[in-house]
């Protein structure tokens, strides 16, 4: 765990406020159908894209983020940030993107096991 890390987790607990400099992912495995999701850093799992302007700078990132479960099917995820870290472009191969309310949805369902909402 780095400094700033050990630093936020003693001023918030450990949890509850959303960190910015977080981008989460949420997918669906195409070929079992299993919910995953991935946290990026984005202190740290971006390579940069230098521009001219300093506003022409991208950050991308690719992700593989394999299901615990049914199967081991890799889903590949491309990220790119613009200059401010937010999300100017989306790929993704062996799956497909969820929101997180969806992402969500399907965990509780599969948690549920039959019982209605
Ligand atoms: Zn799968």
């Amino acid at each position: 765990m780095g400094f700033w890390e050990r630093v936020l987790k003693a001023v918030t607990g450990g949890k509850g406020v959303a960190d910015p400099m977080i981008y989460w992912v949420y997918v669906r495995c195409e070929k079992c159908g299993e919910p995953l999701k991935a946290r990026v850093d984005l202190r740290n799992e971006l390579s940069a894209e230098f521009g001219e302007r300093r506003e022409d700078t991208v950050y991308t990132t690719r992700k593989v983020i394999i299901g615990s479960g049914r199967c081991h099917a890799p889903v590949e995820v491309r990220l790119t940030f613009d200059w401010r870290r937010n999300l100017l472009r989306r790929e993704i191969s062996g799956g497909a993107f969820l929101t997180e309310a969806e992402y969500q949805a399907e965990i509780g369902r599969q948690n549920s096991s039959g019982e209605s909402l």
